[in-house]
Protein backbone atom coordinates (compact mmCIF):
# COMPACT_ATOMS: atom_id res chain seq x y z
CA UNK A 1 0.00 0.00 0.00
CA UNK A 2 1.13 3.39 -0.65
CA UNK A 3 0.81 6.87 0.96
CA UNK A 4 1.17 10.59 0.24
CA UNK A 5 4.63 10.46 1.19
CA UNK A 6 5.71 7.49 -1.56
CA UNK A 7 3.31 9.81 -4.04
CA UNK A 8 5.47 12.33 -2.73
CA UNK A 9 8.82 10.73 -3.78
CA UNK A 10 8.00 9.12 -6.97
CA UNK A 11 7.38 13.24 -8.32
CA UNK A 12 10.73 13.80 -7.09
CA UNK A 13 11.79 11.10 -9.06
CA UNK A 14 9.81 11.82 -12.38
CA UNK A 15 11.67 13.21 -15.08
CA UNK A 16 9.30 15.44 -16.76
CA UNK A 17 8.01 16.99 -13.18
CA UNK A 18 10.25 20.23 -14.54
CA UNK A 19 7.43 21.04 -16.76
CA UNK A 20 4.76 21.42 -14.86
CA UNK A 21 5.97 25.02 -14.05
CA UNK A 22 5.20 25.60 -17.46
CA UNK A 23 1.60 26.07 -16.87
CA UNK A 24 -0.62 28.54 -14.47
CA UNK A 25 -2.28 26.20 -11.76
CA UNK A 26 -4.49 27.68 -9.48
CA UNK A 27 -2.96 27.24 -5.68
CA UNK A 28 -5.24 24.32 -4.25
CA UNK A 29 -6.15 22.68 -7.58
CA UNK A 30 -6.11 19.34 -8.33
CA UNK A 31 -6.93 20.08 -12.00
CA UNK A 32 -7.76 16.46 -13.54
CA UNK A 33 -9.84 17.77 -16.86
CA UNK A 34 -6.32 18.67 -19.19
CA UNK A 35 -8.50 16.20 -21.14
CA UNK A 36 -11.64 18.56 -21.77
CA UNK A 37 -9.63 22.02 -21.19
CA UNK A 38 -5.59 21.95 -21.28
CA UNK A 39 -4.30 24.68 -18.85
CA UNK A 40 -3.14 28.21 -19.40
CA UNK A 41 0.91 27.68 -20.38
CA UNK A 42 2.14 30.70 -18.22
CA UNK A 43 3.86 32.14 -21.70
CA UNK A 44 0.78 32.40 -23.71
CA UNK A 45 -0.62 35.45 -21.90
CA UNK A 46 2.63 37.80 -23.28
CA UNK A 47 2.71 35.78 -26.94
CA UNK A 48 -0.70 36.37 -27.33
CA UNK A 49 -0.76 40.23 -26.03
CA UNK A 50 2.43 40.56 -28.09
CA UNK A 51 0.25 39.33 -31.72
CA UNK A 52 -2.59 41.96 -30.27
CA UNK A 53 -0.30 44.85 -29.85
CA UNK A 54 2.72 44.30 -32.26
CA UNK A 55 1.86 42.01 -34.79
CA UNK A 56 -1.85 43.61 -35.54
CA UNK A 57 -1.64 46.94 -33.46
CA UNK A 58 1.72 47.42 -35.23
CA UNK A 59 2.02 45.17 -38.05
CA UNK A 60 -1.82 45.65 -39.48
CA UNK A 61 -2.67 43.56 -42.49
CA UNK A 62 1.22 43.32 -42.89
CA UNK A 63 1.45 40.83 -40.48
CA UNK A 64 0.08 37.82 -42.90
CA UNK A 65 3.46 37.87 -43.95
CA UNK A 66 5.29 39.96 -41.93
CA UNK A 67 4.36 37.46 -38.63
CA UNK A 68 3.88 34.49 -40.33
CA UNK A 69 0.26 34.42 -39.71
CA UNK A 70 -0.67 32.89 -43.31
CA UNK A 71 1.67 30.17 -42.86
CA UNK A 72 0.62 29.19 -39.19
CA UNK A 73 -1.31 26.47 -39.72
CA UNK A 74 1.41 24.24 -41.79
CA UNK A 75 4.16 25.47 -39.26
CA UNK A 76 1.66 24.21 -35.84
CA UNK A 77 0.48 21.52 -38.15
CA UNK A 78 4.65 20.60 -38.38
CA UNK A 79 4.47 20.36 -34.65
CA UNK A 80 1.69 18.19 -34.21
CA UNK A 81 2.78 16.03 -37.21
CA UNK A 82 5.76 14.97 -34.57
CA UNK A 83 3.15 13.90 -32.15
CA UNK A 84 0.63 11.77 -34.30
CA UNK A 85 3.48 9.84 -36.14
CA UNK A 86 2.98 12.30 -39.48
CA UNK A 87 5.26 13.81 -41.90
CA UNK A 88 6.17 17.15 -41.86
CA UNK A 89 3.98 19.10 -44.86
CA UNK A 90 1.26 16.47 -43.54
CA UNK A 91 -1.22 18.01 -41.26
CA UNK A 92 -3.33 21.07 -41.45
CA UNK A 93 -4.03 23.00 -38.10
CA UNK A 94 -7.30 24.84 -39.15
CA UNK A 95 -11.15 24.95 -37.53
CA UNK A 96 -12.85 22.77 -35.11
CA UNK A 97 -12.61 19.37 -34.95
CA UNK A 98 -16.08 18.78 -36.54
CA UNK A 99 -15.37 20.95 -39.33
CA UNK A 100 -12.37 19.03 -40.38
CA UNK A 101 -14.24 15.65 -40.08
CA UNK A 102 -16.78 17.33 -42.70
CA UNK A 103 -13.72 18.17 -44.94
CA UNK A 104 -11.92 14.74 -44.39
CA UNK A 105 -15.19 12.48 -44.46
CA UNK A 106 -16.16 14.66 -48.13
CA UNK A 107 -12.82 13.70 -49.19
CA UNK A 108 -12.66 10.28 -48.20
CA UNK A 109 -16.13 9.59 -49.80
CA UNK A 110 -14.89 11.22 -52.71
CA UNK A 111 -11.90 8.60 -52.96
CA UNK A 112 -14.15 5.38 -52.43
CA UNK A 113 -15.77 3.46 -55.59
CA UNK A 114 -19.54 4.96 -55.76
CA UNK A 115 -20.60 1.32 -54.66
CA UNK A 116 -19.28 2.02 -51.26
CA UNK A 117 -21.31 4.72 -49.39
CA UNK A 118 -21.58 3.65 -45.97
CA UNK A 119 -19.72 5.15 -43.19
CA UNK A 120 -19.26 2.48 -40.14
CA UNK A 121 -18.52 3.65 -36.67
CA UNK A 122 -18.09 2.87 -33.46
CA UNK A 123 -21.84 2.97 -30.85
CA UNK A 124 -21.18 5.70 -28.17
CA UNK A 125 -18.73 7.48 -30.52
CA UNK A 126 -18.64 10.97 -29.40
CA UNK A 127 -21.87 12.67 -31.04
CA UNK A 128 -19.93 15.84 -32.99
CA UNK A 129 -18.38 12.68 -34.99
CA UNK A 130 -21.68 10.31 -35.33
CA UNK A 131 -23.62 13.79 -36.44
CA UNK A 132 -21.44 14.74 -38.74
CA UNK A 133 -20.47 11.29 -40.74
CA UNK A 134 -24.84 10.82 -40.58
CA UNK A 135 -25.05 14.45 -42.66
CA UNK A 136 -22.48 14.14 -45.29
CA UNK A 137 -23.13 10.50 -45.54
CA UNK A 138 -27.26 11.57 -46.40
CA UNK A 139 -25.60 14.09 -48.60
CA UNK A 140 -23.82 11.87 -50.44
CA UNK A 141 -26.25 9.11 -51.28
CA UNK A 142 -25.04 6.51 -47.96
CA UNK A 143 -25.40 6.22 -44.73
CA UNK A 144 -23.72 6.24 -41.27
CA UNK A 145 -23.86 2.82 -39.67
CA UNK A 146 -23.34 1.71 -35.93
CA UNK A 147 -21.76 -1.70 -34.43
CA UNK A 148 -20.41 -2.57 -31.11
CA UNK A 149 -16.76 -2.33 -31.04
CA UNK A 150 -16.65 -5.95 -31.06
CA UNK A 151 -18.22 -6.45 -34.48
CA UNK A 152 -16.11 -3.97 -36.30
CA UNK A 153 -13.97 -6.52 -38.58
CA UNK A 154 -17.30 -8.48 -38.81
CA UNK A 155 -19.11 -5.30 -40.48
CA UNK A 156 -16.71 -4.40 -42.93
CA UNK A 157 -18.78 -5.35 -45.78
CA UNK A 158 -18.26 -4.48 -49.61
CA UNK A 159 -20.71 -1.25 -48.62
CA UNK A 160 -18.57 0.42 -46.58
CA UNK A 161 -16.37 3.56 -48.37
CA UNK A 162 -14.96 4.75 -44.46
CA UNK A 163 -14.29 2.77 -41.07
CA UNK A 164 -14.66 6.00 -39.07
CA UNK A 165 -13.34 5.60 -35.01
CA UNK A 166 -11.98 7.68 -32.35
CA UNK A 167 -9.06 6.40 -30.50
CA UNK A 168 -9.29 7.00 -27.30
CA UNK A 169 -12.78 6.49 -26.25
CA UNK A 170 -14.06 10.09 -24.59
CA UNK A 171 -16.46 8.49 -22.25
CA UNK A 172 -14.53 4.96 -21.01
CA UNK A 173 -10.61 5.97 -21.70
CA UNK A 174 -10.73 2.45 -24.04
CA UNK A 175 -7.78 2.33 -26.94
CA UNK A 176 -8.31 1.14 -30.16
CA UNK A 177 -5.64 -1.50 -32.08
CA UNK A 178 -5.24 1.19 -34.49
CA UNK A 179 -2.81 -1.04 -36.76
CA UNK A 180 -4.89 -4.06 -36.51
CA UNK A 181 -8.26 -2.11 -37.23
CA UNK A 182 -6.65 -0.16 -39.87
CA UNK A 183 -5.18 -3.39 -41.73
CA UNK A 184 -8.83 -4.94 -41.36
CA UNK A 185 -10.07 -1.80 -43.02
CA UNK A 186 -7.69 -1.92 -46.11
CA UNK A 187 -7.94 -5.10 -46.74
CA UNK A 188 -11.77 -5.34 -46.66
CA UNK A 189 -11.48 -2.14 -49.27
CA UNK A 190 -12.58 0.54 -46.60
CA UNK A 191 -10.30 3.62 -46.09
CA UNK A 192 -9.66 4.31 -42.25
CA UNK A 193 -10.85 7.69 -40.48
CA UNK A 194 -8.94 8.12 -36.64
CA UNK A 195 -10.51 10.58 -34.46
CA UNK A 196 -7.42 11.59 -32.04
CA UNK A 197 -9.52 14.10 -29.47
CA UNK A 198 -8.20 12.23 -26.66
CA UNK A 199 -5.15 10.58 -28.41
CA UNK A 200 -2.86 13.76 -29.89
CA UNK A 201 -0.20 14.55 -27.09
CA UNK A 202 -1.41 11.81 -24.48
CA UNK A 203 -1.03 8.76 -26.09
CA UNK A 204 1.46 7.46 -28.74
CA UNK A 205 0.34 7.41 -31.56
CA UNK A 206 2.11 6.33 -35.55
CA UNK A 207 -0.42 7.04 -38.32
CA UNK A 208 2.04 6.15 -40.71
CA UNK A 209 3.33 3.12 -39.34
CA UNK A 210 -0.52 2.10 -39.39
CA UNK A 211 -1.00 3.17 -42.41
CA UNK A 212 -3.77 5.26 -41.46
CA UNK A 213 -5.92 7.33 -44.46
CA UNK A 214 -7.33 10.33 -42.57
CA UNK A 215 -6.69 11.65 -38.89
CA UNK A 216 -8.51 14.78 -37.25
CA UNK A 217 -7.63 15.69 -33.61
CA UNK A 218 -8.46 18.60 -30.87
CA UNK A 219 -6.22 21.39 -30.16
CA UNK A 220 -7.72 22.28 -26.71
CA UNK A 221 -7.63 19.34 -24.93
CA UNK A 222 -3.90 17.71 -24.07
CA UNK A 223 -2.22 20.01 -26.75
CA UNK A 224 -3.47 22.96 -24.33
CA UNK A 225 -4.20 25.25 -26.89
CA UNK A 226 -7.18 27.03 -24.90
CA UNK A 227 -10.63 27.21 -25.24
CA UNK A 228 -11.75 26.95 -28.51
CA UNK A 229 -8.41 26.69 -30.07
CA UNK A 230 -8.03 25.40 -34.27
CA UNK A 231 -8.03 21.39 -34.33
CA UNK A 232 -6.04 19.67 -36.75
CA UNK A 233 -6.45 17.44 -39.48
CA UNK A 234 -4.23 15.06 -41.29
CA UNK A 235 -4.33 12.91 -44.97
CA UNK A 236 -2.06 10.61 -46.12
CA UNK A 237 -0.05 12.18 -49.07
CA UNK A 238 -0.54 9.11 -50.88
CA UNK A 239 -4.32 10.52 -51.63
CA UNK A 240 -3.22 14.39 -51.63
CA UNK A 241 -3.80 14.40 -55.43
CA UNK A 242 -7.03 12.97 -55.91
CA UNK A 243 -8.63 14.09 -52.50
CA UNK A 244 -11.88 16.58 -53.06
CA UNK A 245 -12.29 18.28 -49.61
CA UNK A 246 -15.56 18.24 -47.96
CA UNK A 247 -15.49 22.18 -47.98
CA UNK A 248 -13.98 23.67 -50.98
CA UNK A 249 -12.64 27.53 -49.79
CA UNK A 250 -10.91 30.11 -50.99
CA UNK A 251 -7.96 30.04 -48.76
CA UNK A 252 -7.27 25.96 -49.99
CA UNK A 253 -7.66 27.16 -53.72
CA UNK A 254 -3.80 27.33 -55.72
CA UNK A 255 -3.56 30.47 -56.01
CA UNK A 256 -6.18 32.76 -53.94
CA UNK A 257 -5.18 35.75 -54.39
CA UNK A 258 -5.78 35.35 -58.25
CA UNK A 259 -9.44 35.18 -57.05
CA UNK A 260 -10.45 33.27 -59.76
CA UNK A 261 -13.96 32.18 -60.19
CA UNK A 262 -13.25 28.26 -60.62
CA UNK A 263 -11.90 25.98 -58.04
CA UNK A 264 -8.64 25.19 -58.41
CA UNK A 265 -7.69 22.63 -55.16
CA UNK A 266 -3.80 23.35 -53.94
CA UNK A 267 -1.31 21.01 -53.73
CA UNK A 268 -1.54 18.86 -51.06
CA UNK A 269 -2.69 19.36 -47.82
CA UNK A 270 -3.38 23.08 -48.28
CA UNK A 271 -6.57 22.23 -50.19
CA UNK A 272 -7.80 21.33 -46.96
CA UNK A 273 -7.52 24.87 -45.52
CA UNK A 274 -10.89 26.78 -45.88
CA UNK A 275 -10.78 30.24 -44.98
CA UNK A 276 -9.29 32.57 -42.61
CA UNK A 277 -7.22 30.84 -40.04
CA UNK A 278 -7.00 33.12 -36.39
CA UNK A 279 -3.85 34.30 -35.53
CA UNK A 280 -4.50 35.28 -31.98
CA UNK A 281 -5.54 31.39 -31.57
CA UNK A 282 -2.91 29.99 -33.45
CA UNK A 283 -0.45 32.22 -31.15
CA UNK A 284 -2.25 30.36 -28.21
CA UNK A 285 -2.12 27.27 -29.74
CA UNK A 286 1.63 27.46 -30.82
CA UNK A 287 2.89 28.41 -27.00
CA UNK A 288 0.47 25.01 -25.85
CA UNK A 289 2.62 23.09 -28.44
CA UNK A 290 6.10 24.18 -27.49
CA UNK A 291 5.59 22.57 -24.07
CA UNK A 292 5.62 19.13 -26.30
CA UNK A 293 9.18 20.47 -27.76
CA UNK A 294 10.42 21.19 -24.06
CA UNK A 295 9.41 17.23 -23.25
CA UNK A 296 11.89 16.09 -26.22
CA UNK A 297 14.65 16.38 -24.37
CA UNK A 298 12.99 14.53 -21.22
CA UNK A 299 11.69 11.69 -23.10
CA UNK A 300 9.37 12.90 -24.85
CA UNK A 301 6.05 11.09 -25.80
CA UNK A 302 7.86 8.01 -24.24
CA UNK A 303 8.47 9.26 -21.39
CA UNK A 304 4.47 10.97 -21.51
CA UNK A 305 3.40 7.91 -21.84
CA UNK A 306 5.39 5.74 -19.53
CA UNK A 307 4.30 8.34 -16.63
CA UNK A 308 0.35 8.22 -17.85
CA UNK A 309 0.32 4.63 -17.32
CA UNK A 310 1.75 5.34 -13.96
CA UNK A 311 -0.39 7.77 -12.70
CA UNK A 312 -3.60 5.77 -13.89
CA UNK A 313 -2.82 2.46 -12.38
CA UNK A 314 -2.20 4.53 -9.11
CA UNK A 315 -5.49 5.96 -9.59
CA UNK A 316 -7.10 2.90 -10.48
CA UNK A 317 -5.37 1.10 -7.53
CA UNK A 318 -6.19 3.54 -4.73
CA UNK A 319 -9.98 3.76 -5.63
CA UNK A 320 -9.98 -0.71 -5.21
CA UNK A 321 -8.32 -0.19 -2.07
CA UNK A 322 -9.24 3.22 -0.23
CA UNK A 323 -12.81 3.16 -2.05
CA UNK A 324 -14.40 0.01 -1.76
CA UNK A 325 -17.53 -0.72 -0.88
CA UNK A 326 -19.32 2.59 -2.14
CA UNK A 327 -20.18 1.29 -5.64
CA UNK A 328 -17.69 2.62 -7.81
CA UNK A 329 -17.04 0.57 -10.93
CA UNK A 330 -13.93 0.93 -13.15
CA UNK A 331 -14.31 1.59 -16.48
CA UNK A 332 -11.18 2.54 -18.06
CA UNK A 333 -9.56 -0.79 -19.16
CA UNK A 334 -6.93 -2.18 -16.96
CA UNK A 335 -5.02 -3.45 -19.66
CA UNK A 336 -2.21 -1.16 -20.12
CA UNK A 337 -2.06 -1.75 -24.18
CA UNK A 338 -5.81 -0.79 -24.16
CA UNK A 339 -6.07 2.55 -21.76
CA UNK A 340 -6.12 5.79 -22.56
CA UNK A 341 -4.91 8.64 -20.05
CA UNK A 342 -7.75 8.89 -17.98
CA UNK A 343 -9.49 6.86 -15.89
CA UNK A 344 -13.20 7.12 -15.63
CA UNK A 345 -15.41 4.88 -13.12
CA UNK A 346 -19.14 4.29 -13.14
CA UNK A 347 -21.99 5.09 -10.39
CA UNK A 348 -25.44 4.14 -10.24
CA UNK A 349 -26.35 6.78 -8.42
CA UNK A 350 -25.01 10.12 -8.12
CA UNK A 351 -22.24 10.94 -10.38
CA UNK A 352 -23.01 14.15 -11.66
CA UNK A 353 -23.52 15.57 -7.81
CA UNK A 354 -19.83 13.12 -6.59
CA UNK A 355 -18.53 15.06 -9.80
CA UNK A 356 -19.90 18.76 -8.53
CA UNK A 357 -18.69 17.75 -4.58
CA UNK A 358 -14.97 16.91 -5.74
CA UNK A 359 -15.32 20.34 -7.80
CA UNK A 360 -16.43 22.10 -4.32
CA UNK A 361 -13.09 20.61 -2.69
CA UNK A 362 -10.84 21.48 -5.95
CA UNK A 363 -10.48 18.30 -7.54
CA UNK A 364 -11.63 18.86 -11.04
CA UNK A 365 -12.75 16.12 -13.16
CA UNK A 366 -15.70 16.15 -15.28
CA UNK A 367 -19.20 13.88 -15.56
CA UNK A 368 -20.24 12.59 -18.64
CA UNK A 369 -24.17 11.02 -18.70
CA UNK A 370 -24.86 8.59 -17.84
CA UNK A 371 -22.74 7.64 -14.96
CA UNK A 372 -19.59 7.99 -15.46
CA UNK A 373 -16.96 10.20 -13.37
CA UNK A 374 -14.03 10.96 -15.76
CA UNK A 375 -10.87 11.91 -14.77
CA UNK A 376 -7.82 13.09 -17.00
CA UNK A 377 -4.63 12.65 -16.58
CA UNK A 378 -2.07 14.88 -18.30
CA UNK A 379 1.29 14.04 -17.84
CA UNK A 380 2.72 17.55 -18.36
CA UNK A 381 1.37 18.79 -15.37
CA UNK A 382 -0.47 15.93 -13.53
CA UNK A 383 1.92 14.51 -10.00
CA UNK A 384 1.60 11.33 -8.12
CA UNK A 385 0.41 13.65 -5.19
CA UNK A 386 -2.92 15.27 -7.18
CA UNK A 387 -4.05 11.22 -7.80
CA UNK A 388 -3.58 10.67 -4.02
CA UNK A 389 -5.11 13.68 -3.08
CA UNK A 390 -8.04 13.08 -5.67
CA UNK A 391 -8.84 9.47 -4.39
CA UNK A 392 -8.76 10.66 -0.58
CA UNK A 393 -11.20 13.56 -1.86
CA UNK A 394 -13.32 10.91 -3.44
CA UNK A 395 -13.22 8.55 -0.75
CA UNK A 396 -14.10 12.23 1.76
CA UNK A 397 -17.10 12.74 -0.46
CA UNK A 398 -18.26 9.13 -0.64
CA UNK A 399 -18.05 8.27 3.04
CA UNK A 400 -19.31 11.93 4.53
CA UNK A 401 -22.25 11.52 1.84
CA UNK A 402 -22.03 15.00 1.02
CA UNK A 403 -22.77 14.54 -2.41
CA UNK A 404 -26.39 14.63 -1.34
CA UNK A 405 -26.54 17.75 -0.78
CA UNK A 406 -29.37 20.08 -2.89
CA UNK A 407 -26.68 22.23 -4.20
CA UNK A 408 -24.36 19.70 -6.38
CA UNK A 409 -27.53 18.10 -7.94
CA UNK A 410 -28.13 21.40 -10.20
CA UNK A 411 -26.41 21.37 -13.98
CA UNK A 412 -25.15 24.00 -15.74
CA UNK A 413 -24.79 24.94 -19.09
CA UNK A 414 -21.42 22.97 -19.82
CA UNK A 415 -21.09 19.39 -17.46
C1 LIG B 1 -13.74 16.89 -27.93
C2 LIG B 1 -14.09 16.06 -29.10
C3 LIG B 1 -14.50 16.64 -30.29
C4 LIG B 1 -14.74 18.13 -30.32
O1 LIG B 1 -15.14 18.64 -31.51
P1 LIG B 1 -15.21 20.23 -31.70
O2 LIG B 1 -15.61 20.42 -33.08
O3 LIG B 1 -13.85 20.77 -31.36
O4 LIG B 1 -16.21 20.77 -30.71
C5 LIG B 1 -14.72 15.82 -31.38
N1 LIG B 1 -14.55 14.48 -31.30
C6 LIG B 1 -14.16 13.88 -30.14
C7 LIG B 1 -13.96 12.42 -30.10
C8 LIG B 1 -13.93 14.66 -29.01
O5 LIG B 1 -13.56 14.09 -27.87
Amino acid sequence: MTNRDACAARDAADPLAPLRAAFEMPEGCVYLDGNSLGPLPRATPARVAQVVRREWGEGLIGSWNAAGWMAAPFALGDAVAQLVGAGPGEVLVADSTSVNLHKLLGALLGLAPPERRVILSERGNFPTDLYVADGIAAQRGGRLELCAAADISARLGPEVAVLMLTHVDYRTGAMHDMAALTAAAHAAGALVLWDLAHSAGAVPVDLRAAGADAAVGCGYKFLNGGPGAPAFLWLHPRHHAAARPGIQGWLGHARPFDFAEAYEPAPGIARFLSGTPSPLAMAALAEGLRIFAEAEPLGGMAAIRAKSLALTGLFMELVEARCAGHGLRLVTPADPARRGSQVCLARDEGAYAIVQALIARGVIGDFRAPDILRFGITPLHTRFVDVWDAVEALRAVLEGGEWREERFARRGLVT
